[in-house]
């Protein structure tokens, strides 16, 4: 299902702004980049983010004209039926408050098959807060997205959600931390009491018992003395805590040596330092449903999580140059635009993370890759609940503008110190649907729904199949194609026929070869004269296409040549079996001949155009190449033998394979074509207990059979 966003949601539901308590009322106006935190929420599918989330913006200022706060059945009543229509009440980017801080909490996918979506919110934030479930504790899925987030060296702090559920295991969670995760749990509290009896948390660093009130909806708590049969557990982790807070500090070090003692602040900075250079992990736990451990987990973010300038400066090229850019209010402009979105009220909001120099209301930047100046003419920071207005963004932060030429992962800047930043990498399509709209309002209503899709996500690619008159939407695989279709029909309300998803085959040669073209025809009046001879060499995989020129002594005069060029890249990107592009050759044209009357752009064209294809028909031993897909698949241990026997009927081939505590972990190759419906058949073969993620991995030839019974129906017709 998709959920709404929320905007939405805003559309919907009356809200008003009030103050939860009295930390809101300290509100960041100066541009302060210290007082910054960029923080994404991340989960595994059900372990609590949206619950999480909108605890978090309950309790940073902002309430619910639904009863007062005291009234709390029925603002609980309120969240629990957002709850169950799955609203999400966050927008690309929501900005909160919390002890002078000010929170951009940026939205993170849900599922992490959209590895796009996570690699651009991983580029921009600059901490993450990782959800874990007591009871699941680390699930396959998590332990794809903290990989990614390895990779971008993103400091993280953990909660360990749901502590009030029935086989909530703290100590396990932060056990599979380590052993599957590889990290290290910096454990900041205790759970007090567990399942039913889940009260709050106990406070390693202050040394106390925290409960909270249940009347106030946990807006209220209390610090108390820790109870005497939680003690013994309490120092034995402070203990662990202070040893890995002295590795980060001298001042902590000589004191715990000496036995003297270590101020909160002291601690709390050395173990700030631990996270921002990876090394720990702080672990925090709670309930966001019955609001336990909420305040002391945004604590942590503004304690432990970096603001942009404890990172390093962002890298970018300005006219092929590797330049850095520190993150500093006076330095030039240079801003990346990490997410398009629609909103009722504003139209195409695009969101900006601002990585150096400020950028003022009525101001003009400038966009690289487009070539072309932007007005802002309003910038707009996103809250939960209304839009606010502002003047001035500076580095480090983030907000909304409008935007008429600028699209996902583009960078914007100072036209007089341009820059380029490294943008996210855009995956591949290899799947592709037809869509046919309905009626003429339709196809209109279609455009401009796929339009603003692909401004959204750039690994989406739209274009119109000239010959069937079809709208031809291509993406990563079939859970992308699904999300795509589903929101276009819904969100957009178009109404459309589509069809069956559509395997993105290439073509190429194997065997080098000479061809001829010749268009002549010379039959009175003004005739046609193009000839040519090429020669087709089959190149590395993920080469593309390349034309050389070897004509000597003027053989064939320059323009002609330009004409040859075009006709033969052109006959490349249509191919000569269904449409099916050609890739991984290199083409040179090294002879022919030229009419001085008769010869004619068009006649070298056609002539090229001939001859690519005769050599790709007769001479070079054509091939078909397929996407062959990374499936990663995790069940229980007593499956294996059936998810290892699928994947080999679907020519998949194992490539490792892995099992630990009873779960078994299979990496296989499977070709894309033979991958659909994998959902399903996954659910069916585990009794609904397996999990996987496919992404493309690379093309390859599929065997001479199978590409035969596939051509056939393209070769009677050619
Ligand atoms: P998401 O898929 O990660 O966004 O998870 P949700 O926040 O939608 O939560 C999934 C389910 O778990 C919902 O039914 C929530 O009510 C429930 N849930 C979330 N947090 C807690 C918690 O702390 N305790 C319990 N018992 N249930 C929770």
């Amino acid at each position: 299902m998709v959920k709404h966003t929320g905007a939405q949601a805003a559309l919907t539901v009356e809200y008003t702004s009030r103050h939860a308590n009295n930390h809101m009322l300290k509100v960041v106006k100066d541009p302060h980049i210290e007082a910054v935190r960029n923080i994404g929420i991340i989960a595994h599918i059900d372990a609590g983010k949206t619950t999480t989330t909108e605890r978090v913006l309950y309790y940073t200022g902002v309430s619910f004209r639904m009863g007062e706060v005291h009234d709390g059945t029925a603002v609980m009543d309120w969240m629990e039926q957002e709850q169950e229509r799955g609203i999400t009440i966050t927008s690309a980017a929501t900005t909160a408050f919390w002890k002078d801080k000010r929170i951009n909490i940026i939205d993170t996918p849900g599922h992490v098959d959209f590895t796009v979506e996570v690699e651009r919110s991983l580029r921009v934030l600059d901490g993450a807060v990782v959800v874990f479930c007591a009871v699941g504790g680390v699930e396959p899925q998590s332990e794809t997205v903290w990989k990614q987030a390895d990779r971008y060296r993103v400091p993280r702090i953990a909660f360990i959600n749901k502590m009030d559920r029935i086989g909530a295991d703290f100590f396990r969670v932060v056990e599979m931390m380590s052993l599957r995760l590889h990290a290290q749990p910096l454990v900041m509290q205790l759970p007090w009491g567990e399942e039913e009896g889940f009260r709050g948390v106990i406070d390693l660093v202050e040394m106390k018992a925290i409960s909270y009130d249940v009347a106030t909806l946990g807006v209220q708590y209390q610090r108390e003395d820790i109870p005497d049969h939680l003690m013994g557990r309490a120092r034995e982790y402070r203990e662990r805590m202070l040893e890995i807070a002295a590795d980060h500090s001298e001042m902590v070090m000589g004191k715990y040596v000496a036995g003297e003692p270590i101020e909160p602040g002291e601690i709390k900075a050395a173990l700030r330092k631990a996270t921002i250079g990876l090394k720990a992990v702080p672990v925090f736990c709670g309930s966001a449903f019955k609001n336990k451990g909420i305040q002391a987990l945004l604590d942590g973010v503004v304690d432990f999580l970096p603001s942009p300038v404890d990172l390093p400066p962002v890298m970018g090229l300005n006219q092929g140059e590797e330049e850095a850019r520190e993150v500093n209010a006076s330095a030039p402009f240079s801003a990346l635009a990490f997410k398009t979105m629609n909103d009722p009220y504003m139209g195409q909001l695009t969101f900006l993370r601002v990585y150096s120099g400020s950028l003022k209301k009525g101001s003009s930047v400038y966009n690289p890759r487009k070539e072309k100046r932007e007005r802002i003419h309003r910038i707009l920071k996103m809250h939960a609940n209304r839009r606010e207005e502002i003047e001035e963004i500076y580095a480090g932060d983030i907000a909304a503008v409008l935007l008429k030429y600028t699209s996902t992962g583009d960078t914007l800047c100072d036209e007089d110190h341009p820059i380029v930043l490294e943008s996210m990498e855009i995956p591949k399509t290899v799947l592709s649907v037809a869509i046919e709209p309905k009626t003429r309002a339709d196809q209109e209503k279609l455009m401009q729904s796929l339009r603003s899709l692909a401004m959204e996500d750039p690994s989406l690619k739209i274009h119109l199949d000239e010959e069937t008159g079809q709208t031809i939407v291509s993406g990563m695989g079939e859970l992308h194609l699904e999300i795509v279709v589903d929101r276009m029909l819904r969100e957009f309300l178009v109404n459309a026929t589509i069809g069956k998803p559509q395997v993105a085959y290439k073509t190429s040669i194997t065997k080098r070869c000479q061809v001829e073209g010749k268009f002549i025809r010379q039959s009175g009046g003004r005739g046609q004269y193009g000839h040519v001879w090429l020669a087709l060499e089959p190149a590395e995989r993920g080469a593309g296409v390349t034309f050389v020129d070897k004509i000597t002594g003027g053989t064939i005069p320059k323009d002609y040549i330009a004409a040859v060029k075009k006709g033969v890249l052109e006959a490349a990107e249509t191919g000569i079996w269904g449409g099916f592009p050609v890739v991984d050759m290199c083409i040179t044209l090294y002879d022919g001949s030229y009419h001085p009357v008769d010869s004619s752009e068009m006649a070298f064209k056609i002539a090229s155009s001939m001859a690519f294809k005769k050599g790709m028909r007769e001479e070079g031993a054509s091939i078909l190449l397929e996407p062959i897909m990374s499936l990663e698949v995790v069940a229980p241990e007593e499956f294996l033998g059936e998810v290892i026997g699928d994947i080999s009927s679907r020519r998949g081939k194992v490539a490792a394979m892995e099992v630990r505590k009873a779960t078994a972990e299979v990496k296989a190759e499977v070709p894309l074509a033979e991958t659909f419906g994998y959902s399903t058949a996954l659910r069916s073969l585990t009794q609904g207990r397996g999990n996987h993620s496919l992404s493309f991995l690379r093309y390859q030839a599929t065997p001479a059979a199978i590409a035969d019974n596939l051509l056939s129906q393209y070769r009677t017709h050619t």
